[in-house]
């Protein structure tokens, strides 16, 4: 084996000797304990939170956990970088002094002046150590088709040789990450997010959000999701709105956040837009003999389509009217004038977040069936960011 490792960050020229090799591996070390303790630390206070009634979407989630690991990775970076500092900078001092004054022709040595910052070499370290390059999981697809399911809902239907590796994790709220890059930076998928945080201001960083699978069809290679069409350029919504037979679309693979089992005897569903897709599914999935109800809410009249449903399970538009996305109170005040059955009831809600907080409010004293439900935000409604 070769005495000399080769670094990513640091170009071909740099090649690093054991010495140097062992140096980058404390700091890539200290890198990644650090980055998982900051996650360890926001995950906690993130219960915390949840505990005492606070709501964060799954962005805002993502983003706080992934704010907390670039912050504790870099503090345990500066504290690893002062104590191997201060190491080497001490056996510098020691090697120097011992060198000189074993010089029999040199006059009786000086204290050692260090002259030389002994890491200086390994900067910038932050993000550019060999860490074991993680394989970038992400699958592209060809967009085939794009179907309009109302003004405001678009589905776009990928397809891909093989799905490109795709593979469906049959849970009933798979999701995906969708991950759109803007087109000027002129990117090449899969995006390496990790590498080009360190690269790109925060304003020019892919986008990545979530977005339930609606349906995959591993025989004809093709999957959909529906979007709301919605914001400014740079958002998803946006991009959803403008996307065309023949463009790529990159998807994270199959998550899940729930393990719901539909064994409730009766069921309480509610969605905007965005929770949608997921309720359509549930209602796709539920036994032929269910009973309940399911509120959607939808602009207008014109924008109610076909969802295919059990016959007894109800399905109640409910327009906003003029009132804009995420400031609507029609869930709410739809879900607190039900009758409800005296059995076990399962709720089943996503919507914006200050709406799914007020549903959690009117169910919490509600008889529930906890493994038939699940209730989470599934936006946040941000006035005059990238709004349209
Ligand atoms: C598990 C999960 C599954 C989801 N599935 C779907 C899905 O199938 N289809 C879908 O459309 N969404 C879905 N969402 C919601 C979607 O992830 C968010 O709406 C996301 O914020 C959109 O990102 P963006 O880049 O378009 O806008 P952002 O950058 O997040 O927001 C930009 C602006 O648009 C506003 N905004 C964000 N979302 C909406 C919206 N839906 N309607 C109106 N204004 C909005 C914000 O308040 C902000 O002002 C899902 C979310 C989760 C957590």
């Amino acid at each position: 084996m070769s005495k000399h490792h080769k670094h990513r960050g640091y170009g071909a020229q740099f090649s690093a000797s054991p010495k140097d090799g062992l140096v980058l591996e404390v700091l890539a070390l200290a890198e990644k304990a650090g980055a998982k303790a900051g996650y360890a630390a926001a995950k906690e206070e993130l219960y915390r939170t949840i505990g005492s009634g606070q709501f964060l979407n799954e962005q805002e989630t993502d983003e706080l956990l992934a704010a907390a690991q670039r912050a504790g990775s870099a503090a345990a970076l500066v504290a690893a970088r002062k104590v191997l500092d201060k190491t080497l900078r001490t056996s510098f001092a020691h090697h120097h002094h011992a060198s000189v004054s074993s010089s029999p022709t040199m006059p009786p040595a000086l204290p050692p002046t260090v002259t030389e910052e002994p890491l200086t070499k390994y900067s910038p370290a932050l993000g550019l150590l060999d860490t074991p390059r993680t394989k970038i999981e992400q699958h592209i697809l060809t967009i085939t088709r794009v179907e309009r399911l109302n003004d405001q809902i678009v589905r776009l239907i990928a397809s891909a040789p093989n799905l490109d590796g795709y593979r469906s994790n049959a849970a009933l709220d798979e999701y995906v990450k969708v991950v759109v890059a803007d087109p000027a930076l002129g990117l090449v998928p899969p995006y390496d997010l990790r590498a080009l945080r360190h690269r790109l201001p925060r304003e020019q960083m892919p986008r990545s959000k979530s977005y339930t699978i609606r349906w995959v069809d591993p025989a004809l290679n093709e999957l959909a999701i529906d979007f709301v069409v919605h914001g400014a350029p740079g958002t998803v919504g946006h991009w959803a709105g403008n996307a065309q037979p023949g463009d790529p679309i990159v998807i994270s693979p199959a998550r899940s956040k729930s393990s719901l089992s539909l064994t409730a005897s009766y069921y309480v569903l509610a969605a905007d837009e965005a929770g949608l897709p997921a309720i359509a599914k549930v209602l796709e999935a539920l036994p032929s003999s269910a009973s309940g109800v399911a509120l959607l809410e939808v602009t207008d009249e014109n924008a109610m389509f076909d969802v295919k449903h059990p016959e007894g399970v109800v399905l109640r538009w409910l327009p906003r009217g003029l009132v804009p996305a995420g400031k609507s109170n029609v869930l709410p005040v739809a879900l607190q004038s039900l009758p409800l059955p005296a059995g076990q009831v399962g709720v089943i809600a996503h919507a914006e977040r200050s709406t799914i907080k007020a549903i959690h409010q009117i169910t919490e004293y509600w008889h529930l069936n906890k493994h038939a439900s699940h209730i989470s935000s599934y936006w946040t409604l941000r006035e005059n960011r990238l709004h349209s």
